[in-house]
């Protein structure tokens, strides 16, 4: 097992202090403190929700394999609903809440997703990762923008579709909070085959990857170890059974709050056999498939 201090503590003030919007108390560090540390707590620094796996932009290296879907589908609202609304009742705090695809904005039923979490006390961001080529409509923006605490966050690659400038602008006369990320290198994944590594060396780039304690995600009733594990068995490649949480099984508030502590200190994925992150090959970000 993965220390709870490097993987849930650190990354829970880290979220806190240097990435979500807000004013930061002194209360609210204190807060904190307490939801990770009284007795059978569960705060998690980032949960992920997959809305869609469609996409509106095709890229070539997309860490999700989100051009890998055949079909690609939109997840009913009312079952992400209830599963996240499951995994908030049997916890204190979620730092960051992200909606994600695919594009979470060509997701057609992601107001009523909004208003399900805009307010709920226990999470502290609601926090949206877009390549914006699709701008929302006001109705959407207005939902977004009355949220606690929202934050947009754009992916900007360069690409003739995306509107970048004219989305940051609407967010800026909304009052949204929204953050361009202009870095131009992702790190390559590679395919999906599996790369039969043995398990000292998943023990060392599950601990060495961010999404070992920034990107767990929730997909069709289970969480995984990081959104392309998500993916990866979501299409078939590889079997979830170690990397994934059920959290539709049935378990009593106390059961739920210790399986889920484990998972997130969880010692490898297998999801890092069908990955180059290791290899730290720099490759263009966004590229295009034809
Ligand atoms: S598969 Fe492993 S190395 Fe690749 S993104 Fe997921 S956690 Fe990181």
């Amino acid at each position: 097992m993965a220390s709870y201090f490097d993987r849930v503590f650190k990354p829970c003030y880290r979220e806190y202090l240097q990435v979500i919007p807000g004013k930061k108390t002194i209360g609210g560090c204190f807060k904190l403190l307490w939801n990770l540390i009284k007795p059978n707590a569960l705060t998690y620094p980032d949960l992920v929700c997959v809305l869609t796996t469609h996409c509106s932009l095709k890229c070539k290296h997309c860490n999700n394999l989100i051009p890998c879907y055949k079909e690609p589908y939109h997840v009913p609202a009312d079952e992400i609903i209830s599963d996240i609304n499951t995994v908030l009742s049997h916890t204190d705090i979620c730092v960051k809440l992200a909606l994600l695809g695919g594009e979470p904005f060509v997701y057609p039923e992601i107001g009523k997703v909004i208003d399900a979490f805009k307010d709920h006390p226990k999470v502290m961001c609601l926090d949206f990762a877009t390549n914006a080529t699709v701008i929302p409509n006001d109705e959407i923006l207005d939902k977004i923008a009355s949220a606690k605490n929202p934050k947009i966050i754009i992916s900007d690659y360069g690409v003739s579709t995306q509107k970048v400038k004219e989305f940051a602008e609407v967010c800026r006369k909304k009052g949204i909070f929204c953050e361009v990320c202009e870095d131009k290198t992702w790190r390559l994944a590679g395919g999906t085959e599996c790369r039969n590594k043995d398990r000292d060396e998943l023990i060392k780039e599950y601990d060495s990857c961010y999404s070992s304690r920034y990107c767990r995600t929730l997909l069709n009733g289970k969480i995984y170890t990081c959104a392309r594990a998500a993916s990866l068995v979501d299409m078939g490649y590889m079997d979830g059974t170690h990397d994934s949480f059920d959290i539709r099984k049935e378990r009593t508030d106390k059961e739920f709050r210790k399986e889920m502590r484990e998972f997130l200190t969880i010692d490898y994925a297998e999801a890092c056999n069908y990955c180059d992150h290791d290899k730290k090959i720099a490759i263009p970000a966004g590229e295009q498939l034809p």
